[in-house]
């Protein structure tokens, strides 16, 4: 039996995370994209994930097959979202085509249907205020990889409804993830914790409190993160970072979120962290 009818607009890296979640946890899913050469790409990834499930013997070759057949693709928005109970939308990263979008799910998707963004730093209560009800629209923020992240950051708004809310949280746990429950406010709960404590890392490298190495491993092995807030930072990026930095220390006018100068000066000299095989550790491969 399907455990419901869910869209995704947007294939890319978090599209298809989301799609394959789902299809995983019995949902019927469309995928859908504005650009023509997203959805074969994305169905060769979501093909790649569930065989990798498979081989490490995380999913049995009959679930494999059903998950995959509960997948779909669709080019046109309409076609896409018609039916749907749920909509997640995945897009990129501007509160002008969000705004857009969310404007055209409402003439498309079922009046009834949840209304979801995925947004890593847009205002909740700004996208949705793109609708005539803005009650039916709520933030759901996943984490990449999707299939290995537990969070979802649910993110409500003044106008959001009660019930929207607790469909949000009951469709994560359908996921498989762990809900949290966050005011619509600059960087959410994770960006703007997680922030913090890199900013600060940062701060302490300047000042020549301790190594790079031994900052990370204060927190690593006193406090159990997996990993240190400076090689986090190496793996985000550190241009993504400083971006991030700004926006919220002016969003929130806050001297922890200033950008440390030791990150300005990495980000000009193009230490990006992995990707450019430099930032706070060099990183080869
Ligand atoms: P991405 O660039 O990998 O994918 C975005 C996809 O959306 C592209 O395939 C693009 O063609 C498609 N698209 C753009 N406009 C569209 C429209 N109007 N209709 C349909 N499709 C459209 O981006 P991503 O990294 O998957 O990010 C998507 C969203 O998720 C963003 O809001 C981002 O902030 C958020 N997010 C990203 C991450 C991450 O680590 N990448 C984590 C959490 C949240």
């Amino acid at each position: 039996m399907s455990a419901g009818r869910l869209a995704v607009v947007g294939a890319g890296t978090m599209g298809h995370g989301i799609a394959y979640v789902a299809a995983v946890a019995g949902f019927d899913v469309c995928l859908t994209d504005s650009r023509a050469d997203a959805l074969p790409l994305a169905l060769g990834r979501l093909t790649d994930l569930l065989a990798v499930a498979v081989r490490r013997g995380k999913l049995a070759e009959p679930d494999r097959a059903a998950a995959a057949g509960r997948l779909r693709t669709e080019p046109q928005l309409a076609p896409a979202v018609s039916g749907a109970q749920v909509v997640i939308e995945a897009v990129r990263e501007h509160l002008g085509a969000k705004q857009q979008l969310f404007a055209e799910l409402e003439r498309d998707a079922p009046p009834d249907a949840l209304l979801a963004t995925n947004t890593s730093s847009l205002s909740i209560t700004d996208i949705a205020a793109a609708v005539r009800e803005p009650g039916r629209v709520v933030g759901m923020h996943f984490f990449n990889p999707v299939h290995a992240m537990k969070l979802v950051e649910v993110v409500t708004h003044p106008k959001a409804a009660a019930d929207s809310v607790q469909r949000a949280v009951a469709l994560a746990r359908a996921l498989g993830k762990e809900p949290i429950v966050v005011q619509d406010s600059p960087g959410f709960a994770s960006s703007r914790l997680g922030l913090a404590l890199g900013l600060e890392a940062m701060r302490m490298l300047e000042q020549g409190v301790a190594s790079a190495e031994d900052i990370d491993k204060a927190m690593e092995l006193g406090y159990s993160h997996p990993m240190g807030p400076l090689k986090l930072s190496d793996l985000v990026g550190l241009d993504v970072r400083l971006a991030i930095a700004e926006s919220l220390h002016q969003a929130l006018e806050e001297p922890q979120f200033e950008p440390p100068q030791i990150l300005r000066d990495k980000v000009a000299k193009g230490e990006l962290g992995k990707k450019s095989g430099k930032g706070f550790y060099t990183w080869s491969g």
